[in-house]
């Protein structure tokens, strides 16, 4: 391609995506694909001569689009929003185009500049102490763009830890990091997202979940309470979580009581506000973010909600320099810490290299204004408001979690079957497309606001769509809602022989909040995957680390992803093996041979 052949080409494109974007309602919001559909699509070689532009284009129609979630479709309600804009999408165009990588200030002295500048301008907009901004020689801290919010708790679980084996060094001399390591507890509440476990497991350091309160909530005391059983226990408390904007329900823990238990024992607070961080930008949802001032570091995805689109996570920390210290691998470089002439952003981040996301974050403020975003925010909760309405406004369907923000939880009343069964059946569809979380036991489904297209009338859509199924539903397990009483179930035990077991595969026990988008979650693995794949089905006699790998999963009862299924499905377990192996054997085979198991299916 030359440059007169990208100029047209490129211009199609902007055509094609206006296209996309402007008519996605006319599209399935979740396609109705199985797993490993492209195969069959594409050749399994790259092409050894170059192919003509016009071919690679009919193939997105052809190959891509037809396994697309659509997730800017006002029909999407799975997950959190990752919503894109305009403005965002050219501003990328731009950086992809400069593509220069911003490690030291010098590879790219725009792009560390710009970043730092936004990042003050996005702290400010929510609120944020002078603390946590970028002014040298006032103050040590500062703001960075990491991909993830998963990346960023991680970052900080480093730093934080640390900080604390320097400090054990002070008053402790004699023992080495890692026998201070093998000590060392972190904490966070069992709402709290399952990339903060991940970060624990990598830091190797033991992670203690704080159960959560009726509002699911964590609470000063809860936490303070387990910081003094562990250092009874001869281990050092180093690390808190706090999440502002659970995923399961949008739930806030106490900040405020959180952070003087932190400062009380000298304990690094992160707070993490993936979703709801980008409704700080309006006052009235601040009250969340009191307390904030003892955080150590906080960070939000403007990649979900704000229309930057992904990725995009802002970070900001209260002294980079122990980012310095847990990332700087050039000991000279210590020198020049907090000169704050010149920030090498290759020090607060795992990579070296970075992309120029500053400059689509920029784009976005300057072209909406502060005043323009809280209109999108505003609007977004606005709509779940009504949403809210209208399920309540339905006896047959509860609400058991409190609504904040965006996000609706319900259910239908009575047993967990009965809203699985709806969930998934909504799924298989296709109008309309969420996912569930399980709170305290309870089976929901996650109701999201995640497009910017989103309108009343889409809202109205989707829920006649929700009570259609659910009549549908009802009618065939033959369960009648008397006014406002408890509903019998006394049959749906009879009718579904899997009843029950849905929630050990949709979470693992020791995050009941976990999201679950996985293939069985979301569609009933019985009616639907069974089905698809009973043609190809081997006998998994012959195959013992299979059935290894089975027994793994059902012990450890952690989520599994469509990948993770899928390659039992491939190898010719039924899902109702699976399911039955719940009910069977499971349980009583010892730890090695489980880890023997999931290893060599990794
Ligand atoms: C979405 C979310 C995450 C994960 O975000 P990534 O950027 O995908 O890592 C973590 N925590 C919370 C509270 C979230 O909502």
């Amino acid at each position: 391609m030359d440059f007169d052949e990208y100029r047209v080409r490129g211009k199609e494109m902007v055509d094609y995506i206006a296209d996309y974007l402007q008519n996605i309602r006319e599209r399935r919001v979740f396609p109705d694909v199985k797993p490993g559909y492209m195969r069959n699509l594409m050749p399994d070689a790259a092409p050894v001569e170059g192919e003509p532009w016009q071919a690679i284009i009919d193939d997105v129609e052809r190959v891509i689009m037809p396994g697309v979630t659509h997730w800017q479709s006002p029909h999407m309600h799975a997950y959190f929003p990752a919503l894109n804009s305009f403005p965002s999408m050219i501003g990328d165009m731009l950086a992809d185009a400069i593509n220069c990588l911003g490690f030291t200030w010098a590879s790219s002295p725009a792009c560390t500049e710009l970043e730092s500048i936004v990042m003050n301008w996005l702290g400010k907009m929510i609120g944020l102490p002078d603390e946590f901004l970028h002014m040298p020689g006032i103050s040590k801290g500062g703001g960075v763009i990491q991909t993830t919010a998963s990346e960023s708790t991680m970052v900080c679980l480093l730093a934080g830890r640390t900080l604390a084996i320097r400090k054990f060094h002070e008053h402790t001399p004699g023992l080495q990091d890692a026998e201070i390591n093998a000590r060392l507890v972190a904490y966070c509440s069992d709402q709290a997202h399952s990339s903060v476990e991940k970060a624990a497991l990598i830091g190797l350091v033991r992670m203690r979940f704080i159960e959560s309160d009726d509002n699911l909530s964590m609470g000063g005391r809860a936490l303070e309470e387990a910081i003094e059983e562990d250092i009874k226990q001869g281990l050092i408390p180093f690390w808190v979580c706090a999440t502002l904007g659970t995923t399961g329900a949008s739930s806030f823990d106490n900040l405020a009581e959180i952070g003087d238990v932190c400062q009380k024992y000298k304990l690094w607070l992160h707070a993490d506000a993936a979703y709801a961080g980008s409704a700080f930008i309006c006052p009235e949802f601040r009250v969340w973010l009191k307390g904030i001032e003892k955080a150590d570091s906080i960070a939000f995805n403007p990649s979900k909600w704000l229309m930057v689109h992904f990725d995009c996570t802002a970070m900001w920390v209260k002294n980079s320099g122990a980012l310095h210290r847990t990332f700087n691998v050039e000991p000279l470089y210590l020198q020049h810490e907090n000169s704050g002439l010149a920030i090498d952003y290759m020090h607060w981040q795992i990579p070296l290299s970075k992309r120029f996301r500053a400059l689509k974050l920029w784009f976005v403020l300057r072209s909406f204004g502060i005043k323009g975003l809280q209109k999108h925010i505003r609007e977004g909760v606005r709509l779940a408001q009504k949403f809210e309405a209208l399920v309540l406004a339905d006896n047959r369907f509860e609400i058991p979690a409190a609504r904040h923000l965006g996000m609706v939880v319900f259910r239908l009343k009575g047993e967990n079957d009965l809203t699985e069964k709806l969930l998934k059946r909504l799924n298989h569809r296709g109008n309309l497309h969420a996912v569930p979380a399980s709170l305290k036991g309870k089976y929901v489904i996650r109701f999201t606001i995640t497009s910017t297209y989103t309108t009343n009338e889409d809202l109205l859509k989707d829920w006649n769509e929700i009570r259609t199924v659910a009549d549908e539903l009802l009618k065939e397990m033959d369960i009648k809602f008397v006014d406002r009483s408890r509903v019998a179930l006394k049959d749906t035990r009879e009718k579904n022989e899997a009843f029950g077991s849905s929630l050990l595969l949709a979470n693992s026990p020791m995050s009941p909040k976990i999201v679950n988008g996985s293939f069985a979650a979301i569609f009933d693995a019985d009616e639907f995957l069974a089905k698809v794949y009973a043609g190809i089905r081997i006998s998994n006699q012959d195959s013992p680390a299979m059935r290894r790998r089975v027994r793994g999963i059902l012990m450890s009862g952690k989520q599994f992803s469509l990948d993770s299924r899928m390659d039992l499905v491939v190898h010719g377990i039924s899902p109702n093996e699976v399911k039955n192996g719940i009910q069977s054997k499971a349980i009583t085979e010892d730890c090695e041979e489980v880890w023997e198991g999931t290893k060599g299916s990794l």
